[in-house]
C-alpha cells in the first residue's frame, strides 16, 4: 500500500510514496502529512480469528494487511521488542476498575510510558530501512519528557542511525531526565537546553528545514529525519493495542463480539486517538471516541464547537505535562479522512496564517458522530486519583485521570468504556504523592518512596536504578549553540 498527502500534491513531490519513503521523509506537500491510500478492512472475521492470539500474532497479521514495503522478518524482529515489556505474554494488560470501566495499561515498556508502544518497534523498522538503502540517518527528537527516553531506548546501538535529543533543562521530571542523561551509547547525544520545551521544538523545526544544516550533514554522508509523533511509522503501531484491548474485553466476558464500546483517550498530539479512529474504521465495534484533555483544552473546544482557536492562547503548565499541547498535529489526518485534501489544506492554512479555523455545521456534526470530548483540571484530576480510584484499590497517573471527567460527562454508563493509561505512577510521582498524602514539591526520589510506602507498591528496579547510574550526557547549552553541538557530535 502506498501513502498519499493530506494537503494534496505540489509539483515537487510524487503523488504517492511507499511506507519507507513516508517514514524517512514525513513532511508532505504544502506542509501536510502522509496517510494510507485506504485502510485495510478487517471486519469481524479478523477479530474472531484473533480471539485467542498473542499480542504479537495479532500485530503481525494486522500489519501484514497494510501491505507495506517492510520484510516480514523485520516486522517480526520489531514486534519481538514487546517481549521486553513486564509480561511478554500480555504487554498491554486491560483491567476492570469500576462497573463498565476498563483501563488499558500502555505503560509496561522499558521507559514506563506509552511512547514505548510505538517507538520500540519503530526503531528496528527505521534502522533496517536505512541499512537496506545503505544510508545513514541523524534522527532529531525534541522532548518535554516521554518521547526522548523512548526514542533513545529504541535507537540505542542500532546500525545506520544516530540520535540527537533536545530537552529543556529543568523542564522534565527527574525520572525523565535521568532516563535520558544516563543513556550511554556512541550513537546517542542528549542535549539539555537553557529554555522551555518550545525552544527545543523550534530549534528542531529550524534544523529540519535548514538547507545549510542538511548540506553540512551531507558532507559526512548523513541524511536527516525525525521521530516525532506525526511519523506514520509510529501511528501504525498505535492501531494494534486498540484492537487488542477490545479483544481483551471479549476474552474477559465483558462484551460480546461486535458490541460497541467507548474508547476514552488522554490526548495531546492525537496519535493515540488517531490509532483508535483507524481501528474503528478497520472494523472495531466503537460507539464513540472520547477525547480527554487537561487545561490546555483546544481539542475539547474543537469537538464541542468546531472552532480550532489559538488566538491569544498560551500553553499552561499542568499536572499532566505530556498533554500540554496546543497544536495537535494528528488532527489533520482526521480532517483529511472526513473532508478531503482541498478542505484540509484550506483549514490548515487558516490555522497557520490566522491561528484559527472553523468547521461548518455539516462538518461539525460529522466530527461529533465520531468524537466527544471534555477536559479536567489538575485539582479534579487529583481527586479522581485519590478518592475515586486509590481509595478503591487502583493507582493511576495524572494523564490517565483526565479520562475520568469525560467518562462522567460524555458516556452512557450502560456502555462499556476502555480508558487508556499512558504512564506509570513512577513517572509523575510528585503529583501523585501530592494527591495521596498532600506533600508538596517533593523531589521524584522522595515522592517515589512515599507513594511506595503509602500504596505498598514496589518501585520498579529500572526506575530505582536510575538514581545511582552514572550521568554520561552532561551537555547543557544555550539554544543558539544547538547546531554547533550536533555537528560536533556527528
Ligand atoms: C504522549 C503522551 C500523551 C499524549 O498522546 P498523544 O498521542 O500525543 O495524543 C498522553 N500521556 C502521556 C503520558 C504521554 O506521554
Amino acid at each position: 500500500m502506498n501513502f498519499i498527502q493530506t494537503r494534496g500534491c505540489d509539483a515537487t513531490k510524487v503523488k504517492s510514496v511507499t511506507f519507507s519513503e513516508a517514514i524517512l521523509n514525513p513532511i508532505a506537500s504544502f506542509g501536510g502529512l502522509y496517510v494510507p491510500e485506504a485502510l485495510p478492512s478487517l471486519g469481524e472475521a479478523f477479530l474472531k480469528k484473533h480471539l485467542n492470539s498473542s499480542y504479537k500474532e495479532l500485530a503481525s497479521d494486522m500489519l501484514s494487511r497494510f501491505e507495506i514495503d517492510i520484510d516480514k522478518h523485520v516486522i517480526d524482529e520489531a514486534l519481538n521488542l514487546y517481549d521486553r515489556f513486564d509480561n511478554p505474554k500480555n504487554p498491554v494488560p486491560v483491567v476492570r476498575v469500576k462497573e463498565n470501566l476498563y483501563v488499558s495499561e500502555l505503560y509496561h515498556g522499558p521507559t514506563r510510558a506509552f511512547k514505548d508502544m510505538a517507538l520500540q518497534p519503530f526503531g528496528v523498522v527505521l534502522s533496517s530501512i536505512a541499512q537496506k538503502r545503505d544510508e545513514h540517518y541523524l534522527i532529531l527528537a525534541a522532548t518535554s519528557g516521554d518521547t526522548g527516553p523512548a526514542a533513545l531506548e529504541t535507537f540505542k546501538n542500532r546500525a545506520n542511525v544516530q540520535v540527537a535529543c533536545l530537552y529543556p533543562d529543568g523542564g522534565t521530571s527527574d525520572v525523565q531526565r535521568l532516563q535520558m542523561v544516563t543513556e550511554d551509547a556512541k550513537n546517542l547525544k542528549v542535549i539539555g537546553i537553557n529554555g522551555v520545551f518550545d525552544d527545543a521544538q523550534n530549534a528542531l523545526k529550524r534544523l529540519l528545514a535548514s538547507d545549510d544544516f542538511k548540506s553540512a550533514l551531507k558532507k559526512k554522508n548523513i541524511l536527516l529525519s525525525a521521530a516525532n509523533s506525526v511519523n506514520f511509522g509510529r501511528i501504525i503501531f498505535q492501531i494494534i493495542y486498540h484492537i487488542h484491548s477490545y479483544l481483551e474485553l471479549v476474552r474477559q466476558g465483558a462484551i460480546l463480539m461486535g458490541e460497541k464500546v467507548y474508547l476514552n483517550v488522554p490526548s495531546g498530539n492525537f496519535g493515540n486517538a488517531l490509532g483508535a479512529y483507524y481501528a474503528w474504521k478497520m472494523g472495531l465495534g466503537v460507539e464513540k471516541i472520547i477525547i480527554s484533555s487537561n487545561e490546555n483544552n483546544v481539542l475539547t473546544k474543537l469537538i464541542k464547537t468546531g472552532k480550532y482557536d489559538l488566538r491569544d492562547l498560551h500553553v499552561v503548565s499542568t499536572t499532566s505535562p505530556a498533554m500540554d499541547i496546543l497544536k495537535s498535529s494528528n488532527v489533520e489526518r482526521i480532517l483529511f479522512d472526513m473532508f478531503g485534501f482541498e478542505r484540509t489544506k484550506e483549514l490548515m492554512q487558516d490555522l497557520e496564517s490566522k491561528n484559527f479555523y472553523e468547521l461548518n455545521a455539516d462538518e461539525l456534526s460529522k466530527l461529533q458522530e465520531s468524537f466527544d470530548a471534555d477536559f479536567c483540571n489538575g485539582d479534579e484530576g487529583k481527586k479522581y486519583i485519590k478518592d475515586t480510584f486509590y481509595n478503591n484499590g487502583y493507582l493511576m497517573d495524572p494523564h490517565t485521570a483526565t479520562c475520568l471527567k469525560s467518562y462522567e460527562t460524555c458516556s452512557n454508563p450502560k456502555i462499556k468504556t476502555i480508558a487508556y493509561s499512558t504512564a506509570e505512577w513512577t513517572k509523575f510521582s510528585p503529583v501523585i504523592a501530592n494527591a495521596l498524602t498532600g506533600e508538596v514539591d517533593a523531589q521524584d526520589i522522595i515522592a517515589l518512596e512515599s507513594i511506595s510506602k503509602e500504596a505498598k507498591l514496589e518501585i520498579p528496579a529500572m526506575v530505582k536504578a536510575l538514581f545511582t547510574k552514572p550521568i554520561v550526557q552532561k551537555v547543557v547549552i544555550e539554544k543558539e549553540d544547538i547546531e554547533k553541538e550536533i555537528l560536533k557530535f556527528i
